[in-house]
């Protein structure tokens, strides 16, 4: 069996010299073969370029997969998974967060007969502010989506060749990995794995880039938000009647009108609020349509760094 591992990596160049050492002592220990490091270079702009350039002269299980641009980690992904040409791929960050030395444990379960093997998160090692933004994203994401998406589930997992082609079919432009990975089925499981701090360097991740994933996460699974509408409406109709039946009753009964300007002005205002609201959340989809109708794909590969037969480094311009 081989194994490709797949790495987006951006500006990473006080990492990689460790994440190289680390996934290919693992690499060394792993049955089979030959197996093969895809490494996505999401525009760089350290020396992040020049490391993975020697590491591919080095060694010939190395390539790399160079973007013309920053596209972003999930359409780095996404390029991981259709340059990869082992029988199983392995998705992992680059700034060791992922322990290579799971692997192993990954591909057990898969061996066992699974074929989607994720990594579900244990003792984050992040400030409290984002452990916060994440329990609350996973858990909002899981209630919405009309998949089972799995809590505290990364990027990191390991996925047969049938999911990995099943998911590169897949014609969506704007891809959420973690949520195709749920939806395609098949046997998954998902093993605890210890969630280590950045090695070095900088998240690239922001918070709000965070809330962008999470909102994706939300909108690609889901059409609940544009249902909320529809019982919201429904829900102010209700009252609306119920104010008519007593503004009748107290015109009829007591012989005069109800008056309340503020209570207008509420009423006004709070309705307003509902409908900007629930016109943004339609904005959202139309804006998620259009990007989609546009057809453009989701990144561009410059090049592509590997071993040749004669052990050159080829670069190739797809
Ligand atoms: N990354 C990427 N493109 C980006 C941002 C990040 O390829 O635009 C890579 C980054 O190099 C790292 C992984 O994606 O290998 C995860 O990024 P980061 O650690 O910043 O995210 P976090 O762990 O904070 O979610
Ligand atoms: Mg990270």
């Amino acid at each position: 069996m081989r194994v490709s591992i797949a790495i987006p990596v951006y500006n990473e160049e006080a990492v990689l010299p460790e994440l190289l050492r680390r996934v290919s002592k693992v690499l060394d220990t792993l049955p089979g073969g030959p197996h093969e490091v895809v490494f996505v270079d999401d525009g760089s702009r350290d020396g992040t370029l020049a490391l993975l350039r020697a590491a591919v002269e080095a060694d010939p299980r190395i390539r790399a997969v160079v973007f013309s641009r920053n596209f972003g980690h999930q359409p780095a992904f996404g390029a991981g998974l259709a340059h990869a040409q082992g029988d199983v791929v392995v998705l992992m960050d680059g700034d060791l967060q992922d322990p290579p030395e799971a692997i192993p444990r990954l591909l057990e379960q898969h061996q066992a007969g699974y074929d989607v093997v994720y990594a579900r998160r244990v003792r984050r090692k992040e400030g409290l502010r984002f452990r916060i933004a994440y329990a609350l994203a996973y858990r909002l994401i899981g209630r919405l989506s009309d998949i089972a998406l799995p809590l505290d589930a990364g990027d990191f997992a390991l996925l047969s060749r049938r999911v990995v082609d099943a998911v590169n079919r897949l014609p969506e432009r704007q891809r959420y990995l973690r949520g195709l990975r749920a939806w395609v089925g098949f046997k998954q499981i998902g093993i605890e794995v210890e969630r280590e701090a950045r090695w070095a360097g900088e998240a690239k991740y922001t918070l709000t880039d965070l809330s962008r994933l999470a909102v994706d996460g939300m909108l690609a699974f889901s059409v609940a938000p544009l249902r909320a509408a529809a019982f919201v409406g429904a829900l102010s109709v209700i009252a609306s009647v119920l104010f008519a039946l007593y503004a009748v009753y107290v015109r009829l009964v007591q012989g005069h009108a109800p008056e309340g300007f503020t209570a207008l002005l509420v009423a006004i205002t709070f309705l307003g609020g509902v409908q900007l609201f629930f016109l943004g959340v339609v904005g959202e989809y139309v804006g998620r349509i259009f990007e989609e109708t546009k057809g453009r794909p989701s990144y561009l590969v410059a090049q592509v760094l590997e071993h040749a037969d004669g052990s050159v480094v080829r670069a190739r311009v797809s």
